[in-house]
């Protein structure tokens, strides 16, 4: 079993953001947005960390709603994620390799067994 796959080939449910909004963590909420504000050098707030998960009908992370263009991307061409794509695997999904290199070893397994 996959767990929940994102576009990208992150796991929304061992994401951080995913398992606050499920348990409605208002402390996890508070150091997600702070350890996520340090990491990406972003404005992120407690608020900000509500996600139902990439693919889930329901509330969104902002980042992976409005800026992920791995999502934006699927979205256009009909895929549940990069891993079934014609173009896999592209340049814009090679740069966020090389910032989560797990998500190369999820997206492979996808297409092994396809
Ligand atoms: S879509 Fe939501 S659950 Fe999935 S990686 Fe993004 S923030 Fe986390
Ligand atoms: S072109 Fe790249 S980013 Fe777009 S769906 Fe295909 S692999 Fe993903």
């Amino acid at each position: 079993m996959e767990g929940m796959i994102a576009c990208c080939g992150l796991n929304c449910s061992k994401c951080d953001a995913y398992l606050a909004t499920q348990t409605d963590d208002n402390a996890k909420r508070q150091s997600v947005a702070k350890k996520w504000a340090e990491q990406y050098k972003a404005d992120i707030q407690p608020e900000h960390i509500n996600c139902d998960g990439c693919l889930a009908d329901g509330k969104k992370f902002f980042f992976c709603l409005n800026i992920c263009e791995l999502r934006k991307c699927c979205q256009e061409k009909n895929n549940d994620n990069c891993a079934v794509c014609d173009e896999y695997m592209c340049d814009k999904l090679e740069k966020f390799v090389e910032m989560a290199p797990q998500v190369k070893e999820a997206l492979e397994q996808i297409r092994n067994s396809a």
